[in-house]
């Protein structure tokens, strides 16, 4: 039976390319991001950006149970800040947390002082519960905001599959999209909340975007799900 990664507990053999000696681990680490991960199981990592909401993400964190799927949950600091409890919920639940930023600015287009005040304010606010991943707002990034993250210690991971789930009000439609563009060890981005810049391209309720998890974690029997941290 195969799994599905949160990015937390069962390590995935990284790419040859990305991970072979601890010295390029670290020039990886400072001039890269890790987008996807190579193993031998059927396992995909499951990623939800954008919360923690009060509303949806213990809905999510539901329909993961039901499913034994593990996930990483990439929170923003303003929002982490409103609902310590639900920083705390994702951690007791065995899922992941990481950096998603403080409130969803475009890190090249910030000063090295705001991209830092975004990643250290929100880090702190995630403490103890940080693994210390970091998803750029958007995925938006650059060498130098890349380079700010290694500084931090912050490791940038990335995806290979969009869920679009801000845009499809279509379970099933938004299930049948994502078979075709997840493989072993696909990074799978979803939402469990949309930030404010998104929320005018989003034609549906927010309550849409959770209820359509259960048909895609129902396509997924045949994956092992899992969260993030193991990658690094
Ligand atoms: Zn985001």
């Amino acid at each position: 039976m195969s799994e599905i990664y949160g990015l937390a507990r069962h390590p995935l053999k990284r790419l040859p390319r990305i991970a072979t000696a601890r010295s390029s681990q670290i020039l990886r680490r400072c001039k890269g991001s890790v987008l996807h991960v190579c193993t031998d199981t059927p396992s995909i990592a499951l990623t939800f950006d954008d919360g923690p909401d009060p509303n949806i993400t213990p809905r999510v964190l539901d329909i993961l149970r039901r499913f034994r799927a593990q996930a990483t949950f990439f929170m923003m600091g303003e929002a982490a800040r409103q609902h310590p409890e639900l920083v705390q919920m994702v951690h007791q639940a065995g899922h992941c947390v990481g950096n998603h930023s403080w409130d969803h600015r475009k890190f090249p287009a910030l000063s090295r002082l705001e991209r830092f005040d975004q990643m250290q304010k929100t880090e702190l606010i995630l403490q103890p519960y940080s693994r210390k991943l970091f998803r750029p707002p958007f995925g938006d990034q650059s060498i130098a905001s890349r380079f700010d993250a290694f500084c931090l210690g912050l490791e940038v991971i990335g995806w290979s599959a969009h869920g679009y789930d801000w845009c499809e009000p279509d379970p099933y439609a938004m299930c049948d999209a994502l078979m075709q563009r997840v493989f072993p060890g696909s990074i799978v981005l979803l939402h469990d909340r949309l930030c404010e810049q998104e929320l005018h391209r989003c034609p549906s309720s927010r309550e849409s975007i959770v209820i359509n998890r259960a048909p895609m974690l129902k396509a997924w029997n045949s994956f092992s799900i899992r969260s993030a941290d193991d990658i690094r």
